[in-house]
C-alpha cells in the first residue's frame, strides 16, 4: 500500500531522533512491501526562523493531506523572550487543534530490560503496561475566560474548566474502544467530590460504558490514582482522565517505567492522527548525537497502528525496540554505570537491523 506521511522533525533533539524513526519506518515499508511517501515540513522554531510563524500554512496544508503526521519536537532558547504566539510550542500547540486531535494516547511499558531505570522495585513495576487516553481540547487549557488582572500586589488570575458532553463522550468511546483490544479495563480519572465537570464526566463516562459490557470501568479520584500508580502500577490497563490530570498522570506513569526517551506518543481523534515522542527539544544534549531515539521509533509504531491500521508492523518495531534493550543496547540517558553508551544513530540502526530480521 502507499502511505503519505508528513514528517516535521522541529527543534533541538527533534530532527536527530526523528531521522531514526524515518529509517526504521523505511525498513518496516520496505519488508512489508509499503511504499511511504514522506515530505518534511517546518514547525517550531526552525519555521520561526524561515517564516516568522512557528506554523506556516503550508505546513498545515500538507499535514491535513496526508495520512498522518510524525513530529519530532519543538523548543529552543534563542525564542524565550519572544511573545506567546512567536514561540515554538505556539506551533505544537496550534497544530493538534488544526488536526483536531483531541484524544492523548500516552502508554507505559515496561520493558523487562530496564528494571534498574525504574525508581520503584523491579517487583513493583513488573509487568506494567497502561494507556493513559487523555482529553487533549478541552477543560481548564483551553476554557474561557481566562486571565490576570489587577494591579501589581492585588491580581486576580483566573483560568475556566468547562467540558461539554459531547467532548466527553468521544473521548470515552476512544478509551473504551481501546481497551476491548487489552485487558477490558477502564478507570476513569476525576476529582467528582468537587468539581462539577468531574461530576459531568463521570456521569458521561458511566452512560457510555453500558455500551461496552464486557469493559469492567471504575472510578478513582485523581488524587488517590496518582498514589495508586506508583503502588500497585500493574493494576492499571486503561486510565481515561480529563486534559490537566491527565497531563500530570502520564507524566507520572513515565517516570514510574523509566526514561524520558522511551515514551512515545499518540493524538487521534481528527482527520490526521500526529505522533511524537513525550521529550522536547533537550537543547542541553542537541546536535551531541547522544540523544534516544526511543521514544520517537515507537512513536511511529503508533502511527502505523493507530492511523494505518498496520497491527503487525506495528508489533514489529516494538518487538525490536524490546530486543534491541535486551541485548544491552543503550544510549547515554538509560545506561548508567553498568552498560556503555551508543550514540542516536547506533540505536536507530540496531532497531533497523533487527527489524529486517524480526519473524
Ligand atoms: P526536555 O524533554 O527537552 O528535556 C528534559 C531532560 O530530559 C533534559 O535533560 C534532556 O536532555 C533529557 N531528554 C529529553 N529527551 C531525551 C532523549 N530523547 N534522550 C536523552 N535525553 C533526553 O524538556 P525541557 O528541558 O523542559 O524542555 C526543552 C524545550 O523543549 C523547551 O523549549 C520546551 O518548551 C520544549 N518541549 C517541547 C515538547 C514537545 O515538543 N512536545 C515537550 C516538552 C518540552
Amino acid at each position: 500500500m502507499l502511505f503519505s506521511l508528513t514528517v516535521l522533525p522541529g527543534d533541538g533533539i527533534g530532527p536527530e531522533v526523528t531521522e531514526q524513526a524515518v529509517l526504521v519506518l523505511r525498513a518496516v515499508a520496505d519488508r512489508f512491501g509499503h511504499q511511504l511517501q514522506l515530505q518534511p515540513k517546518l514547525i517550531g522554531g526552525a519555521a520561526l526562523k524561515a517564516a516568522n510563524d512557528p506554523l506556516p500554512p503550508d505546513t498545515v496544508q500538507a499535514c491535513l493531506d496526508s495520512s498522518a503526521v510524525l513530529l519530532g519536537a519543538v523548543g529552543s532558547p534563542e525564542f524565550d523572550k519572544n511573545p506567546g504566539h512567536l514561540r515554538p510550542e505556539a506551533g505544537l500547540l496550534r497544530i493538534r487543534r488544526e488536526l483536531g486531535a483531541y484524544a492523548n494516547l500516552r502508554p507505559a511499558v515496561f520493558f523487562p530490560a530496564l528494571e534498574d531505570s525504574s525508581p520503584l522495585r523491579a517487583e513493583i513495576v513488573r509487568g506494567t503496561d497502561i494507556m493513559i487516553v487523555r482529553e487533549l481540547l478541552g477543560g481548564a487549557y483551553f476554557g474561557q475566560p481566562r486571565s490576570i488582572e489587577g494591579k501589581p500586589g492585588a491580581r486576580v488570575a483566573v483560568n475556566t474548566m468547562r467540558y461539554a458532553e459531547h467532548e466527553v463522550e468521544r473521548i470515552a468511546r476512544v478509551a473504551f474502544d481501546l481497551a476491548m483490544k487489552r485487558k477490558k479495563k477502564v478507570l476513569s480519572v476525576d476529582k467528582a467530590n468537587v468539581l462539577e465537570c468531574s461530576r459531568l464526566w463521570r456521569d458521561v463516562v458511566t452512560r457510555i460504558g453500558k455500551d461496552y459490557p464486557e469493559v469492567k470501568l471504575g472510578h478513582q479520584y485523581v488524587d488517590s490514582a496518582a498514589m495508586l500508580l506508583v503502588q500497585r502500577p500493574t493494576d492499571f490497563d486503561v486510565v481515561l482522565t480529563e486534559n490537566m490530570f491527565g497531563d500530570i498522570l502520564s507524566d507520572q506513569a513515565g517516570g514510574v517505567v523509566g526514561s524520558l526517551g522511551l515514551l512515545a506518543s499518540a493524538s487521534i481523534g481528527g482527520k490526521v492522527g500526529l505522533y511524537e515522542p513525550v521529550h522536547g527539544s533537550a537543547p542541553d544534549i542537541a546536535g551531541k548525537g547522544i540523544a534516544n531515539p526511543l521514544g520517537a521509533i515507537l512513536s511511529a509504531a503508533m502511527l502505523l497502528r493507530h492511523s494505518l491500521h498496520l497491527e503487525r508492523e506495528a508489533a514489529c518495531i516494538e518487538q525490536a525496540v524490546a530486543t534491541v534493550l535486551s541485548q544491552g543496547a543503550r544510549t547515554a540517558d538509560l545506561a548508567g554505570k553498568t552498560h556503555p553508551s551508543i550514540s542516536t544513530a547506533d540505536m536507530g540502526s540496531r532497531v533497523v537491523m533487527l527489524v529486517k530480521e524480526v519473524k
